[in-house]
């Protein structure tokens, strides 16, 4: 079984999908943090992503290796796990951009159809309802107000010893929903099919109750 979960950044996708696939027994696949690798290679060897040779030939270079330890996704660089390296917010704002570039989609288009080809998963991303598993059993929309996404965004950078102004991860999240909703391949937009949830004013205990019970339907 898929279940496909996009929404915009800072919905609660990863925690809720977390909780969901252990209370499923699912494999919990983290679309962005793919798109943050790249993005993360791309900053680090300083790559010119509006030059299309030069795009091309870093990403013939990177070797993304998804690995699962006791449920946890990790990331991998080649032999580097960088899923702790790719959370910043400078990583998150270079994969927004990187990540409307179509040989970067293409790049990773078979590695999560794949994955979801192999196993019970819970996949959330921008397009997976709408692109990468349009047969998905259940898709969920899940969003919230921008000031909730912004506080909660917050939070968690505080939570990770960073030094984040409200302000500046508000104007970061308005950014990142223009240019993922408004790119040409693959934007970020409810599947006709989905199921639309606003968190806005639900505990994630309550979301992850809601997605269960539907998916126990299905
Ligand atoms: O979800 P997360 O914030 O980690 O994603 C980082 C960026 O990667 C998003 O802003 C989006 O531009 C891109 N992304 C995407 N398609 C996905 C997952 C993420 O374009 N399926």
């Amino acid at each position: 079984m898929n279940i496909a979960i996009d929404g915009p950044a800072g919905a609660g996708k990863s925690t809720i999908a977390r909780l969901t696939a252990k209370e499923l027994d699912f494999v919990y696949v983290d679309t962005g943090a793919m798109y943050r690798a790249i993005a993360l290679y791309l900053i680090d060897n300083q790559t010119d992503i509006e030059n299309e040779d030069a795009l091309k030939a870093a990403l013939d270079q990177i070797h993304i290796n998804i690995v699962y330890e006791s449920g946890v996704q990790h990331v991998f660089l080649d032999l580097q796990d960088v899923s702790t390296e790719i959370r910043s917010e400078k990583v998150g704002n270079m994969a927004s951009k990187s990540s409307a570039l179509a040989p970067v989609r293409e790049k990773l288009l078979d590695l999560q159809r794949d994955i979801a080809a192999k196993n019970d998963v819970i996949m959330d991303g921008r397009d997976i309802g709408t692109n990468i598993l349009p047969n998905a059993e259940l898709k969920i929309y899940l969003t919230a107000s921008v000031g909730v996404r912004a506080k909660r965004r917050y939070d968690e950078l505080i939570l990770h010893g960073e030094n984040p102004d409200l302000e500046e991860i508000k104007k970061g999240i308005e950014q990142r929903d223009y240019q993922d909703m408004n790119r040409a391949i693959a934007p970020l937009k409810q599947a006709e099919d989905a199921v639309l949830i606003d968190s806005s004013d639900m505990s994630i205990a309550e979301v992850v109750d809601k997605i269960v019970s539907l998916a126990r339907q299905k």
